[in-house]
């Protein structure tokens, strides 16, 4: 019901860049390799996003908005592996309760598309329309019928920034995919499709030198087989180690000449999922200890992948938070390999 979705909005929907998250989340998890972004006012007036993903055939469109009705779960042992980035079915029915949602989609598998109108959660039209493979969603005046979170947006450069910001780390994370984004005004982000992450690092960075440059960044890619056994206590939760255990980094660390006042230049994603993560955070200070100096931060884009039962994603609906099952092993891991790297790249 309404109240459900809006307090379950509370959670998803913090801000447009939320919405951005959701939605952009979805569009890969249904195979997309071109995904284009529109917003205006910093999203509160208008968020639109295009795909060239698989699609919903008209049943699964309305689907989307009952609430837990998700396409990606379906058994609750797939809770513990999960591939795809959505799998709670909250999202699509907590922004449509909180903004005028239009979802224009097209399966490959028939012959026409279907439109479907949303108010506040009110379903207003569902049509047959003609429209090509893909899906598109457009937001309009996110928080109509919630002013008191209208009132916490901050200024729409500022969630703009956010939005820009959260692009960035998904077309890092997807290079082979092709992303843009445009506001009112003008082209934020063209990223058409490259062959791997260094490719689109110095898509994204390369003629910024205040960012990283590809040469003084080094590169990093390691593989550590056989995750250990858990420690004994761990055994009588229901847990199986799992077979073949692995847990690889690759990705690009500054050299200790480049360094920056903030953290915003720390890219972290655990199976091509963006994290904000305290542990891994702290893994880099160590890492970088007497290397930089302690009020200034590494250039990082790191990317780890583990089985998908050695993460859990289910912390927070918001989904950037990850609980390790082996947390000390992957912050020494992170802490050990991006230290050597560090030290072997040491003039
Ligand atoms: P979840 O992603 O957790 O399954 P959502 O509320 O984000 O839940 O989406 C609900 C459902 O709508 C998805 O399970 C999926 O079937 C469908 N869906 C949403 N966005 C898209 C898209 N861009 N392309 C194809 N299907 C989509
Ligand atoms: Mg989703």
């Amino acid at each position: 019901d309404l109240v459900a979705n809006q307090i379950a909005a509370g959670e998803v929907v913090e801000r447009p860049a939320s919405v951005v998250k959701e939605l952009l989340e979805n569009s890969l998890d249904a195979g997309a390799t071109r995904i284009r972004i529109e917003v205006e006012a910093g999203g509160r007036k208008l968020i639109r996003i295009a795909d060239n993903g698989h699609g919903m055939v008209k049943d699964d469109a309305l689907l989307a908005f009952e609430r837990h009705a998700t396409s990606k779960l379906r058994t609750s042992d797939d809770l513990l592996s999960i591939a795809t980035l959505g799998f709670r079915g909250e999202a699509l029915p907590s922004i449509a309760s909180v903004s005028r949602l239009t979802l224009e989609t097209r399966s490959s598998e028939d012959d026409s598309g279907t439109v479907v109108e949303i108010a506040g959660g009110n379903i207003l039209r569902v049509e047959d329309a003609g429209l090509p493979t893909g899906t598109t969603i457009t937001i309009r005046d996110l928080f109509f019928n919630t002013p008191a979170r209208r009132k916490f947006l901050k200024s729409e450069q500022t969630e703009l920034s956010h939005i820009a910001a959260l692009v960035t780390h998904y077309a890092l994370a997807h290079p082979t995919k092709h992303f843009e984004l445009h506001s009112a005004t003008q082209a934020l982000l063209i990223a058409p499709a490259v062959p791997n992450a260094a490719d689109r690092l110095f898509q994204i960075f390369g003629k910024d030198t205040s960012n990283f440059m590809l040469p003084t960044a080094a590169e990093l890619d390691f593989t550590r087989a056989g995750l250990p056994e858990p420690p004994p206590w761990k055994r009588e939760i229901d847990y199986t180690p799992p077979d073949p255990g692995y847990l690889r980094i690759t990705g690009f660390v500054s050299k200790p000449e480049l360094q920056k006042l903030n953290r915003n230049a720390i890219y972290v994603f655990v199976n091509q999922r963006l994290v904000r993560d305290k542990l891994i955070l702290h893994a880099l200070t160590e890492a970088y200890r007497n290397i930089i100096p302690p009020t200034s931060f590494p250039v990082v884009l790191l990317f780890l992948e583990m089985p998908p039962q050695e993460v859990d994603v289910n912390v927070h609906p918001a989904k950037t938070e990850v609980r390790f099952r082996q947390s000390a092993f992957v912050h020494d891991f992170v802490r050990d390999t991006v230290r050597t790297v560090l030290m072997q790249a040491r003039p």
